[in-house]
């Protein structure tokens, strides 16, 4: 299929060079999964083989050249992990819990942009790699960034936005859906890659998600963006726009939305957990210092 520039194929994915970086968006072509995980769902909560989920992840890596990859138990937050060797912190901003979808409700979740001083330990040792080894455990956050080669970064989604931030030296890759945007994920993927010594312009990618043309939400997600009006048609709630917007006022020169939307597009292409009724895979987004 025709990608818009900059975003290229690379073995049947998405893929787009951002700053000292590259960003993999995967598609459901090229695994070992059957059923609805077909083909390459990378999820392993989900009810499909673990083993098939073990040999799709790898599969990936070899497709596209990508170092190990990495995960974190994805919270619906906007804590932000700094993975490799040399200084690392973890960066708690606030963690969200319990919904896995972006329209799912879920009471007393977050309280966009609290912060918790000193919560999550800061300055370690000189050594400190989290999220190694699958299966858990894992860090519950919603996003990583590293300064070291060596390590990818992934964030599963199905209709949830894969972020790619990134500067000359540090790479970050969030998963964004609307309570990871209302709680400033965003926000804290481009400290973190600052944080980490990007220098020059920082540069992101959007990956497949719901769009514009499909997602719907209820008041509770209008209200979290009441900021943005633009964002807002009828039912629709627009989290590119949002996520463009954020990153935007965060810092970030360009962002490259590849335009794809989960919901509405190929079956054969996306996962989507609104199109399938929850009964599906996980796609990833996944960043690497080159
Ligand atoms: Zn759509």
């Amino acid at each position: 299929m025709q990608l818009r520039s900059p975003f290229y194929e690379l073995a049947g994915q998405f893929a787009v060079d951002l700053p000292g970086s590259r960003a993999v968006f995967s598609t459901r072509r090229g695994g070992c999964s059957r059923g609805p995980y077909e083909s390459l769902n990378l999820g392993w909560l989900t009810d499909d083989d673990p083993n098939a989920v073990a040999r799709n992840r790898a599969a990936l890596a070899a497709m596209v050249g990508a170092p190990p990859m990495r995960f974190v138990r994805q919270v619906h937050g906007a804590e932000v992990v700094r993975v490799g060797t040399g200084r690392m912190a973890a960066d708690a901003v606030t963690a969200a819990s319990g919904a896995s979808v972006p329209g799912a409700s879920v009471p007393g979740a977050s309280v966009p942009g609290a912060s918790v001083p000193g919560a999550a330990g800061a300055a370690g040792p000189a050594t400190a790699i989290v999220g190694e080894g699958n299966p858990p455990p894992r860090p519950r956050a919603d996003g990583q960034a590293t300064a070291t080669r060596g390590i990818a970064l992934a964030a599963l989604t199905a209709d949830c936005l894969p972020i790619a931030i990134a500067g000359d030296g540090a790479v970050a890759m969030v998963h964004a859906g609307w309570r990871g945007l209302a709680a400033g994920v965003v926000e804290a993927g481009v400290r973190a890659v600052r944080d980490l010594g990007a220098s020059g312009e920082l540069r992101a990618a959007i990956g497949p998600g719901a769009g514009p043309c499909c997602y719907e939400a209820g008041a509770e997600v209008h209200e979290a963006f009441a900021d943005i009006p633009q964002a807002h048609r009828g039912a629709i709630v627009d989290l590119k726009l949002i996520a463009r917007a954020r990153l935007r006022d965060a810092g970030v020169g360009e962002t490259h939305d590849i335009g794809i939307c989960t919901i509405c597009s190929d079956p054969a292409l996306l996962f989507s957990h609104r199109r399938d009724g929850g009964v599906t895979g996980r796609q990833a987004g996944v960043a690497w210092l080159i």
